[in-house]
């Protein structure tokens, strides 16, 4: 490697520890934190997200990245240095249309935000969030104007979390999607319903936690690199390749809700423990694809987590961990349970036929706010009037409703529509993988991870951030992304539930 190359990924290291700084500090926020450090905390997080900033965009920085162009041009484009260079590249050019003071600004506004958001779902008020999601949804409009012209006011949001798509695509997507998945739902309520009242008895704690922590445990999770703790809103997070973390939340009352957060957020922190070693502290093990990642927690959670053969091996020992709970439920009968379909309140405990459409009231949202068409003060019954439209309920109130989601108090506006094309990605994925393991059932029933968890690394975790959604999964899968995959395996998966 060149001497210019390396003084350039020297430079990188020194933002990437920034960042891993801003990054420790919203975990500690979120996890330890008392509540009246908040005020202080956005101080120091507001003045790091600047350092960081300062440093990506300054004159050094850009003459080590130009120097870097140059030493890098004729090499094999796909190399590990071409990309970081690449990547380096597009992410300066976003950042010098951003003045310091608005990343400063922002991060102060969206820490203090944090605190007050989980205050105001405690108590089910909005109002005393409202002045802060105001001041955020105003910011993440000046954020677009820097970004003039745009196809699409809502580009520059969604590019923040996911560069690989436009609006356009989002639209596109959720339109094949919608009428398909509404069509199953109605199909399935008109169906016998499954019981699942046994999931809501009491279920301790600790049992829980213990579950979760052997079944991620499982799947690979490396504890010398990780570990879990107890969050509001459940979430993962990193600061080097050495310490990768995860938080969950437990229910009493939900026997498997704090399981599955597990699952989904360790399928994150896989994906990050999986990059090369060479990418640690730089750009291709910060600007993830969102999309690829949230195909990663999805995946994890829902085609391993959700299926039969994982409750084959499981179900035996998760019974035996609350035998009067569920003494008398066999495993055909668990299996339907966590794989119930109703319209339900909250996104994150929402089975794989409705999820998308939580998504996709979000998204809808989320336009009508960036495009001047909704008022944050209007947002609760706004809120509550699409849902009935897409559920044919009402939340009982806004903490089950409007504030159920810690996303916009982190300025988390453009998120969403990650999580649905995750979905679809996770499908397209697993057709591969099929193809590569045909007896991934059989392993999946013995709880043989490995060659799962090897075949994962090996085409999506070990590249870091190198590629786009877009280019990942067509390398991968030999097409674009595409929800029609994802259509038939819910088709297929429901009415094998429901029709039996
Ligand atoms: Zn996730």
């Amino acid at each position: 490697m060149t001497e210019k190359l390396q003084q350039f990924k020297e430079a990188l290291h020194e933002i990437a520890d920034y960042l891993a700084v801003f990054a420790l500090l919203e975990w500690d926020q979120q996890v330890n934190m008392p509540p009246a450090g908040a005020e202080g905390r956005s101080q120091v997080m507001s003045r790091i997200a600047e350092q960081a900033h300062n440093l990506s965009v300054s004159a050094e920085t850009i003459r080590l990245l130009e120097e870097a162009e140059k030493a890098v041009a004729g090499i094999d484009p796909d190399s590990d240095d071409a990309r970081l260079v690449k990547v380096s590249r597009k992410q300066l050019d976003r950042e010098l249309k951003v003045p310091a003071a608005w990343v400063s600004d922002f991060a102060m506004t969206t820490a203090t935000a944090h605190n007050v958001w989980e205050e105001a779902k405690a108590n089910n008020d909005f109002s005393i969030f409202r002045p802060h999601l105001e001041k955020i949804v105003d910011m993440r409009k000046q954020y677009a104007d820097f970004f003039k012209p745009y196809d699409h006011v809502y580009d520059p949001l969604l590019h923040f979390f996911e560069q690989g798509l436009q609006t356009k695509d989002v639209v596109e997507i959720f339109a094949a999607l919608r009428p398909k998945q509404v069509e199953l739902i109605k199909w399935i309520s008109e169906q016998p319903q499954i019981k699942d009242d046994f999931l809501h008895g009491r279920f301790p704690e600790k049992d829980q936690w213990d579950f979760g922590v052997e079944v991620i445990k499982d799947f690979g999770y490396d504890w010398n690199r990780g570990r879990l703790d107890k969050a509001v809103h459940p979430f993962s997070t990193g600061f080097n390749l050495g310490d990768i973390r995860i938080t969950t939340r437990v229910y009493e009352n939900l026997a498997t809700s704090s399981m599955f957060s597990c699952m989904h957020e360790a399928g994150h922190g896989l994906y990050t423990m999986g990059a090369d070693p060479a990418l640690d502290r730089t750009p291709l093990t910060f600007n993830y694809s969102m999309v690829l990642h949230e195909s990663q927690s999805r995946l994890w959670e829902n085609l391993v987590g959700r299926s039969k053969p994982f409750w084959k091996h499981y179900y035996p020992k998760f019974r035996s961990q609350f035998p009067t709970q569920l003494g008398n439920v066999d495993l055909a009968i668990f299996y339907k349970a966590v794989n119930k379909v109703e319209p339900s309140f909250i996104r994150v405990e929402a089975d794989e036929a409705t999820y998308n459409l939580h998504v996709m009231l979000r998204f809808e949202i989320e336009l009508a706010l960036i495009e001047n068409r909704l008022q944050v003060k209007d947002l609760p019954d706004y809120w509550n009037a699409k849902f009935k439209e897409y559920f044919g309920i009402t939340p009982p109130d806004n903490a089950r409703g409007v504030l159920q989601d810690v996303h916009w108090s982190s300025g988390y506006i453009g998120y969403f529509p990650t999580y649905a094309i995750g979905n679809v990605v996770s499908v397209q994925l697993w057709e591969s993988i099929r193809k590569d393991i045909p007896n991934l059932d059989e392993q999946i029933e013995k709880a043989e991870f490995k060659p799962l968890l090897g075949w994962l690394v090996e085409k999506v975790h070990r590249h870091g951030a190198k590629f786009e959604c877009q280019e990942l999964v067509q390398r991968v899968t030999g097409s674009k992304i595409d929800p029609q995959p994802y259509l038939q395996y819910i088709e297929t998966k429901y009415t094998e539930i429901y029709g039996a």
